[in-house]
């Protein structure tokens, strides 16, 4: 499975759209200070789902938007598109290429598409589990996360190698089966509640 392209259009720095292809062999990205280059890397980080606005070094999720510059108006919405071949099969769809894209509205409302098909972001998540390419994967490693890797922060080796092994697919599914299992509970509790009242 290969990256195709980027296509970045009012997300951070990028008020015009901007389409980042990858040939073969190494893309690299090269500018002065302060370009916008950690800015595709949080593209790619946000359109594969990441919800936490401290991955992507942002407030809130606002600040994400465009927000103009001395000539030009701030957007009202911020669009990423990433592309990836999967003539091999390995993401588990019959599509030979699979495109991504996230929108995020000032208003707070928020799309995401599979192939032009608005989809929940759960979709996304599903297909890439166990591919090694997620918002928190070791797919995207920053300066910043190579520190935590050497320094073990948060058990991060051990689910970088979870990660690589496939387990992490299973154990984030037990998390979903434990937590619908905690609400069956409750459910439980509240027709024994009303039981008892009746009785
Ligand atoms: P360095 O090499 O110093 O790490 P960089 O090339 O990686 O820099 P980034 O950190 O990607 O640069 O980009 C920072 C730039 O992005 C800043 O100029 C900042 O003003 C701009 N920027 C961030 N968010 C927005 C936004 N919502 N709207 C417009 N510009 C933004």
């Amino acid at each position: 499975m290969e990256l195709v392209k980027l296509e970045i259009k009012g997300f951070k720095s990028f008020g015009d759209k901007v389409i980042i292809n990858f040939d073969n062999g190494i893309t690299g990205i090269v500018g002065p200070n302060g370009c916008g280059k950690s800015n595709v890397v949080d593209a790619i980080r946000w359109v594969l789902g990441e919800q936490k606005t401290r991955m992507l070094r942002s407030e809130k999720m606002e600040n994400i938007i465009f927000n103009g510059t001395k000539n030009r108006k701030a957007l009202q919405m911020a669009e990423v598109s990433l592309t990836f071949n999967n003539t091999k099969n390995l993401l588990p769809t019959e599509y030979s290429q699979v495109t991504i894209t996230r929108r995020y509205y000032r208003s707070g409302e928020s799309e995401y598409l599979l192939n032009n098909v608005t989809c929940r972001l759960k979709d996304i998540t599903n297909l890439f589990l166990d591919t090694g390419i997620a918002s928190n994967s070791y797919a995207i490693i920053e300066l910043k996360m190579v520190d935590d890797i050497l320094n073990d922060k948060d058990n991060s080796r051990r689910a970088l190698f979870e990660e690589a092994a496939g387990i992490s697919k299973f154990k984030i599914r037990k998390k979903e089966t434990l937590r619908k299992l905690s609400g069956t509970d409750d459910d439980l509790e509240r027709v024994e509640d009303l039981l008892f009242e009746i009785e």
